[in-house]
């Protein structure tokens, strides 16, 4: 028989699981692999709560197993290094995203694209070289392979630099892959929440014109005011996207529902590129008429290798870029799950695990 999750390694850690597509998150104790060495302990001090979290809770995409630990925006403090570990030492600040290992042999892996690599593993609700699941940041500690930790930039807050770790790499990426970067372009962000709001900001420290197309015509002043927007457009009117048609060079699309693609298409020029971030749990149309008709390309992209989260993490760093966050206890998780399932943060709740009751 198995071991419990308690006691299948000698490390012990608390955390929070769902236990069922319900998704409500409660209290679990379990346990972290022993230290080997090339390996990192990470004191867990902040994490950020993911859409990606919240579809992983509810099951959304069909591969959930429970319990489920979910967390992949994680910053924290080593307190432990194998013998083999050169990348890092104890007190370091440091960060983990989306993935905790890869095979390091494929073309993927060779090419700093681990996270594309087939045997990648997810921080959370993935299985581990060694049989075991792999629970994410909505718990006080966890052992990383060096190779995927990321040095935290020393002036950037812990607390709202904790997103950049899935939502800032996630829209840094494409932005560089598909030509995105261009200064004085017109971009385009469909969906004012964890993603877009990081998108903006990085949009426009590369000198990009930014549009939000935004549900929530309440987040126009504050897209503007605060995120620093060039302009808001409610994908809701629909004599506002008239008048915007074929006016922007890019568009990445972070909407976490089904929706149309088509007012999209239309807004972008002759060549113009779609990136499609979101993840919902049914397939999307596409038409094609737009896309023959201008020459235009849709496109995905999944968060990013470590080499380019790092660069990524320096490029925040030199332009000060952090989320907006609403800094929340463990303990108020199933409301910010509600709220996030309704568009209803500003833009991203990260939990203070260090000062919560686990
Ligand atoms: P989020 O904070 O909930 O933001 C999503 C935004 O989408 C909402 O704030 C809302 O913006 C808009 N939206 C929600 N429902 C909508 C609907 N029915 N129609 C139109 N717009 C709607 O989520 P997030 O954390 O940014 O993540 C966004 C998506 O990206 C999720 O599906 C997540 O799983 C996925 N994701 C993908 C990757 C990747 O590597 N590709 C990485 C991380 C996350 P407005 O209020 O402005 O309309
Ligand atoms: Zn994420």
């Amino acid at each position: 028989m198995s071991k419990s999750p308690e006691e299948e390694h000698p490390q012990k850690a608390l955390g929070w699981a769902a236990r069922d597509s319900s998704g409500v998150l409660s209290p679990f104790p379990f346990s972290r692999r022993e230290n080997s060495n090339e390996d990192v302990t990470i004191k867990i001090l902040y994490c950020g709560v993911c859409h990606s979290d919240l579809h992983s809770c509810k099951n959304d995409w069909g591969v959930s197993t429970y319990p489920l630990v979910p967390g992949h925006e994680i910053v924290g403090v080593v307190t432990k290094v194998g013998k083999a570990v050169t990348k890092f030492k104890v007190d370091d600040k440091v960060g983990v995203g989306v993935m905790v290992s890869s095979c390091k042999n494929c073309n993927c892996c060779k090419e700093d694209l681990e996270n594309y690599c087939p045997k990648m593993i997810f921080t959370y609700n993935s299985i581990n070289h060694d049989g075991t699941k792999t629970y994410g940041g909505y718990s006080d500690m966890i052992v990383v392979d060096q190779h995927y930790v990321l040095h935290f930039p020393d002036n950037l807050p812990l607390d709202a630099g904790a997103p950049l770790l899935c939502a800032g790499i996630t829209v840094y990426s494409p932005m560089k892959y598909y030509g995105m970067t261009e200064a004085g372009k017109h971009l385009g962000v469909a969906g004012l929440g964890g993603l877009g709001h990081v998108a903006v900001k990085i949009g426009k420290a590369m000198g990009l014109k930014v549009t939000v197309i935004s549900t929530s015509p309440k987040k126009e002043s504050e897209a503007i005011n605060r995120l620093g927007a060039d302009s808001f457009l409610v994908s809701t009117d629909p004599a506002k996207l008239k008048a915007a048609m074929g006016t922007m060079d890019y568009i990445i699309d972070t909407v976490s529902a089904v929706h149309s693609l088509l007012p999209l298409l239309s807004l972008l020029k002759v060549n113009g590129k779609l990136i499609t971030l979101g993840l919902p749990e049914k397939p999307l149309e596409l038409p094609i008429f737009p896309l023959v008709l201008g020459r235009r390309l849709v496109g995905g992209s999944d968060v990013g290798g470590i080499k380019e989260t790092q660069e990524m993490l320096e490029f925040c760093a030199k332009h000060n870029i952090v989320a907006d966050i609403e800094l929340i206890k463990m303990e108020q998780i199933n409301t910010a799950m509600e709220r996030l399932a309704k568009s209803d943060v500003r833009y991203r709740f990260v939990i203070d695990v260090s000062n919560s009751k686990l």
